[in-house]
Order: structure tokens, then C-alpha cells, then sequence
């Protein structure tokens, strides 16, 4: 049924790159006769997923979106897909995103822009927008995306749906392509909270092949989740932050968000206003560290080992065909990234610029450890506006980075993060989200609180 509807609806919404239609059906039918036999493999054996294409699976292409990696398919499964398929979950294909997960909106990607199913003329964000439109438009009912300043949140918020990134390590980087390793999370989406908590107990927990992979017990967010579906939230503290809100956020946002405050009250909460005086350096301080990260990690993409390659006639020298594919292979934005971050990292400017962006850091994780003092969870809008036109923020990077104003906080802390429906905005009917934000290891409170507010 979900490629039947894929194959209606996606020439439309365009949210997937690849499609296994035999690689799922067969998935499938493992899953039900394990089901016929007793031994389903987990809660969701036979559920189907989309995949977002900055994961590697060895049966399916791998592009991150990019030219640079078209065609290419990868010689191993990322801890993510094993996990996936130990458990019986059936994966439709890889989803559109921002070329190397380096955007808000999609438009980034080297294989068309990604449209809303809530409005076809709009981003569905980015850069996990593949994903997010995929659980929008019914294509499937599960997603896996990529975090690293708020790539499954914000186009959770923007497409109506679910999105959770983990704490940090909380879920294996081992096979996800590498953009800002010390920011990236892979983690679930769903169009529920439970459905959310479901995939998260599948793909979290240690991993050897990650170096950075938390060594915990993985939190109870199923047991959570199904807790908070009782809709009480007596004896939970909750934090508005002050930085997160007021001049740069729709009226329609604005609302939504004191809407979805009052309901948390109405549910038992305690609310309180909570300042985070440090949230205000946080898009700086990413815009220093991803891309510097970023020009490292992309150094990889060299025409030697992967996909591309350019000027390879033997009259170039291996320097040139590495510089040409490199010229051809990498859009306008990961350029960008690229030459940001190598500036940033350069002796002279290392101090100046990377070393200041990590004292921010600091400062904002204390922040967050000073507010979970005084509260349990913390709450905000996801973003500052709802779903905008396509082309509408192409030629304006800043405007693009804005969208991330209220997610990346939790990025560079490495706590856990969520975002949730919170209705749609009354200026333009589009979806907003509420951000949930909970301390390190402590994931199981936001699906307490989705749950309940959902
Ligand atoms: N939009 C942010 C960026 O462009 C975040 C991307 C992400 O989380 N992968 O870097």
C-alpha cells in the first residue's frame, strides 16, 4: 500500500531519491511469515520506513543528496539500517535532503527540491525535508533522520509531524556520512510520539564501531511515551525560554506557542520562565563549528576513493582531478561551508574565530545545566516561522540559518530534543511545532510531555 502510494503521490512531493519496491516487498514477506510463525522480530517487524540518504545501505544507492556521490552504493549497512533490519522494519528507500545534510529547506539538494504536502509551493525544511514530507504526504508511516542544528526538528514543525534528535551518542554515527561529528545525531520520526519512541528503542544504544556512542542503559521512552498518554502532567516542571521567542517569530507562531503553554498548565504542569542568556550567541557559534568540522570531514571527497571523478584523461595531474571534481561535484552551499570553516581553522584565525565558538559552547551547556536545575524540560517554538516559499530564502544564507535559532542550543549541548505537532498557525493554517528539550540521557521526559500534549 505505501508504494502504491508512492508511486501516486511522490511525482508530486518528490520526498524520496531512491525507491526498492523488490527490496521491500521481499522485506515484507520475511517479516510476515516470521509474524505467521511467532518470532516477529520487534513491535515494528513489517512496519515500513524511509531512510534519509545520508545513511548508508549496502543494497541501495547513498548520494547525501550531492553529485559528488551519485550512483554511489556503499560496501556496509550504517549501524542505523542493520538495526532496522534486525528488527524487521521494512525500508522503502532513501529520502531527499540538503546536499550533505547542509540547509533548511531541501533546495541544497543536487536531485530537486523536496515540496510540502501541506502546500506544494512551500520547503517541507530541510535538510531532513525527504523524510518529513514522506510521513506528510502518507508515504510511510516511519522516517529516520539526521540532526546536527535541527534537521529532524524543523522540518518536523514545518510538516506537521514528529521528530526527535537523541542525546548525543545516544544513537551510533557509525555509517551516517560525517558532517559535523561532534553535532551529528541520527534519530526517529513519526507521525506520533509512541511511533516515534517505538523506532527510537530500535536504532538507540552502545555501538562499538562509534567512538563518541554513549555507554547506557537506553532510556525507557516507549514506557514513557505510553505514560504520558494519560494526559497528566502533575509534579513536571516546565521552562519557557525567554531567549526563544518575541521579535523575528510570526504572530501566528507566537500564538501557537502560548496556546500550547496554557495546555501544558491545563495538564498539570508547573510553568515557570527560565533564561538561557548564552541561546543568543548559539547561531554564531554553529556557524563556526559546523562548517569548520565540515571542512575537514568533506576532505574525504577527494576523486580518489569515492564516487566522482573528473579530468581523469592522463593529461591531468592527480592534484587537478582532484580539485576539478571537487569544483564539480559540491553545490553552492557546501562550498560555502567549506571555505567558512577552513578560514575559521586557519593558524591566526583558530583562536579568533573556532576557539571563541567553543567557549560559547561551553557557556551554553552551562546555561542549559543551570535551567535543569529549576525545571524538568524546557520548551520553545521549533522554529520562528512556518513552512516559507520555495526560492524564497535561495539568495539569502542568513535568512536560511535563521531557521535553526531554536534547535542548535541543544545541538552544541548534546542534550535531547524534540519536536511535536502544536496545531496550525492561525495567520497562514500551516503547521508549527513545540519544541521539548530535556537534560543529556534524560530523552524519556520529552516523550512523557509529547505524549501528553499531542
Ligand atoms: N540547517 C542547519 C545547517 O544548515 C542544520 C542542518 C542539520 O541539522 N543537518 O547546517
Amino acid at each position: 500500500a505505501h508504494l502504491d502510494r508512492i508511486a501516486a503521490v511522490d511525482p508530486a512531493v518528490h520526498a524520496f531519491l531512491h525507491v526498492d519496491d523488490d527490496g521491500a516487498l521481499a522485506a515484507a514477506r520475511r517479516a510476515d511469515e516470521d509474524r505467521a510463525a511467532g518470532r516477529a522480530a520487534s513491535e515494528l517487524a513489517g512496519v515500513p520506513l524511509a531512510l534519509k540518504d545520508v545513511l548508508v545501505t549496502s543494497d541501495m544507492p547513498t548520494t547525501c543528496g550531492s553529485k559528488m556521490l551519485e550512483d554511489w552504493t556503499p560496501p556496509y549497512d550504517a549501524t542505523v539500517t542493520q538495526r532496522l533490519r534486525e528488527a524487521g522494519v521494512v525500508v522503502l528507500g532513501k529520502t531527499n535532503m540538503d546536499e550533505f545534510a547542509m540547509g533548511s529547506s531541501t533546495e541544497n539538494s543536487a536531485y530537486g527540491t523536496t515540496r510540502n504536502p501541506w502546500d506544494l509551493d512551500r520547503v517541507p525544511g530541510g535538510s531532513g525535508g525527504g523524510s518529513a514530507a514522506a510521513l506528510a504526504a502518507f508515504e510511510a508511516p516511519l522516517a529516520i533522520g539526521t540532526d546536527t542544528g535541527g534537521s529532524i526538528r524543523q522540518p518536523g514543525a514545518v510538516t506537521g509531524t514528529v521528530g526527535v534528535k537523541p542525546t548525543y551518542g545516544g544513537v551510533s554515527r557509525y555509517g551516517l556520512v560525517a558532517f559535523s561529528s561532534s553535532l551529528d545525531q541520527a534519530g526517529p520520526c513519526g507521525r506520533t510520539v509512541l511511533d516515534a519512541a517505538l523506532l527510537h528503542e530500535v536504532i538507540a544504544g552502545h555501538d562499538p564501531m562509534d567512538s563518541t556512542s554513549v555507554n547506557a542503559p537506553v532510556p525507557q521512552v516507549v514506557a514513557a511515551a505510553r505514560a504520558g498518554a494519560a494526559g497528566d502532567l502533575r509534579g513536571m516542571r516546565v521552562g519557557v525560554v525567554r531567549e526563544l521567542g518575541g521579535e523575528g517569530y510570526q504572530d501566528g507562531v507566537q500564538r501557537s506557542f502560548q496556546a500550547a503553554v496554557d495546555q501544558l498548565t491545563a495538564l498539570g504542569a508547573e510553568v515557570v520562565e527560565v533564561s538561557c542568556p548564552h541561546f543568543d550567541y548559539g547561531l554564531g557559534a554553529y556557524y563556526l563549528i559546523a562548517p569548520s568540522e565540515c571542512s575537514s570531514n568533506l576532505a574525504r571527497f577527494d576523486a580518489m576513493r569515492y564516487g566522482l571523478r573528473v579530468g581523469d584523461d592522463g593529461v591531468h595531474s592527480a592534484e587537478e582531478v582532484m580539485s576539478l571534481t571537487r569544483e564539480a561535484g559540491f553545490g553552492p552551499e557546501v562550498k560555502r561551508r567549506i571555505m567558512l570553516g577552513t578560514y575559521a581553522l586557519s593558524s591566526g584565525y583558530y583562536d579568533a574565530y573556532y576557539g571563541q565558538a567553543q567557549k560559547v559552547r561551553t557557556l551554553i551547556t552551562r546555561d542549559f545545566t543551570a535551567a535543569f536545575e529549576k525545571v524538568d524540560v524546557l520548551v520553545s517554538p521549533t522554529t520562528p516561522t512556518t513552512a516559507f516559499r520555495i526560492g524564497e530564502r535561495v539568495d539569502d544564507p542568513m535568512a536560511m540559518y535563521l531557521a535553526d535559532l531554536c534547535t542548535i542550543p541543544s545541538n552544541l549541548a548534546g542534550n535531547a530534543s524534540m519536536s511535536v505537532p502544536s496545531g496550525l498557525s492561525d495567520e497562514d493554517g500551516l503547521p508549527v511545532g513545540l519544541q521539548i528539550m530535556a537534560p543529556a540521557l534524560a530523552d524519556d521526559r520529552l516523550y512523557r510531555v509529547g505524549a501528553a500534549y499531542e
